[in-house]
């Protein structure tokens, strides 16, 4: 047999590889080892979720951020860049919108932006607990303390999503300024663990410096830790950053590294991700039916959508708008699937 299908096979049985055969994976991927892949990811997601997708209102709160990371568009050098920061009410109201369209779960995503202090934080959290108390609330607001983990964790938040970015140190480097550490960020990640969060961790696909190593250990790393979560998008160039001119990337690598991961991790929480609907426009579609169960749509107010531009074209309307929450359930419909009113945690028997 083919050497690329009986490694398919024993990431399929002992949902472990060595780096050697996950670099071996990617480099001599093909249409048949990619549908080989996707068709073991997708049993593997029916037999824990059934044919069920999971929705999460996000809610982009602040696009200030302190940190200055070379890929992103709303890095703090980013001088064009339209700052913005809702306000307690205004986060509340999005929840309240986002509860009547039948979400359960809440991401509150932001910059690094000091405003939010631990105590406006954790005010905010208890807020929600109390008005929507059938619902989860995700955080993504970068590197924090342990004691803050704990604090934000003990006001209500559930989960929180830290994209590790990638695994390897030296890559690691060349994605962001010298004030910031990959040790730093694992460290982030297992004291998250630690506390007892749902964690999610993640990476971009094609970024600028990215090798078929770095991918595998990217791979090796969601093998150990075990997230509960993991989001994984093409990266995309903006254009006010030091990277606005590298290319994007690729939608069938994206989709292909779901399907390994879900092979790796079956029971984990996998989006389907903006990014990849924005450089692809059956993205999402596509990302499901690799073995995704996650969709996040935007929650945020329509008048700063346009302001949390991660990267150029984010796409944050029509299908990614909460609000159009028919198409979304006739898009999974049409491939399958059906979008739940659930908090959707990770099933982990
Ligand atoms: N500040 C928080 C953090 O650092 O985790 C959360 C917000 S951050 C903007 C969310 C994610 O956006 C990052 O983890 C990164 O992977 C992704 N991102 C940023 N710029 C991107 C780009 N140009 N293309 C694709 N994804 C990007």
């Amino acid at each position: 047999m083919n050497k690329i299908f009986e490694i398919i096979d024993k990431l399929e049985s002992v949902h472990s590889l060595d780096l050697e055969e996950y670099e071996y994976l990617i480099e001599n991927r093909s249409i048949d080892s990619a549908n080989y892949l996707k068709e073991k990811a997708i049993k593997l997601r029916k037999q824990i979720y059934g044919n069920s997708v999971y929705i999460r209102g996000l809610i982009e709160i602040s696009n200030i951020c302190k940190n200055d990371c070379l890929y992103c568009g709303i890095r703090k050098s980013n001088l064009s860049c339209q700052r913005y920061r809702l306000s307690k009410e205004e986060i509340l109201d999005c929840c309240a919108n986002g509860y009547l369209l039948g979400f359960r779960t809440f991401v509150l995503q932001a910059g690094e932006d000091l405003y939010f202090s631990d105590d406006i934080l954790c005010d905010i959290l208890k807020d929600i607990k109390n008005k929507f108390s059938d619902c989860a609330i995700t955080l993504s607001l970068g590197e924090r303390s342990k004691e803050s983990y704990e604090k934000l964790y003990d006001a209500g938040a559930d989960r929180y999503l830290l994209r590790h970015e990638t695994a390897d140190e030296d890559h690691y480097k060349k994605l962001h300024p010298d004030s910031m550490s990959f040790t730093n960020r694992i460290n982030c990640l297992y004291n998250l663990k630690e506390i007892g969060y749902q964690v999610g961790c993640g990476f971009m696909v094609g970024s600028p410096f990215q090798t078929t190593l770095s991918l595998a250990k990217d791979l090796k790393f969601i093998e150990k830790f075990k997230p509960e979560m993991c989001g994984i998008g093409p990266f995309i160039p903006h254009k006010s950053t030091p990277f606005s001119n590298y290319s994007a990337g690729e939608s069938d690598l994206t989709c292909y590294l779901l399907s390994i991961i879900r092979l790796i991790h079956p029971p984990i929480l996998l989006p389907a991700t903006t990014a990849l609907n924005t450089i692809d426009p059956l993205g999402r579609t596509k990302g499901i039916l690799s073995g995704a169960n996650v969709i996040m749509p935007n929650l945020s107010p329509t008048l700063v959508r346009n302001k949390y531009e991660l990267y150029d074209n984010k796409a944050s309307f029509g299908s990614e708008s909460a609000q159009n929450k028919k198409e979304i359930e006739n898009q999974m419909k049409e491939i399958g699937y059906s979008i739940v009113i659930d908090r959707g945690d990770i099933k982990l028997h």
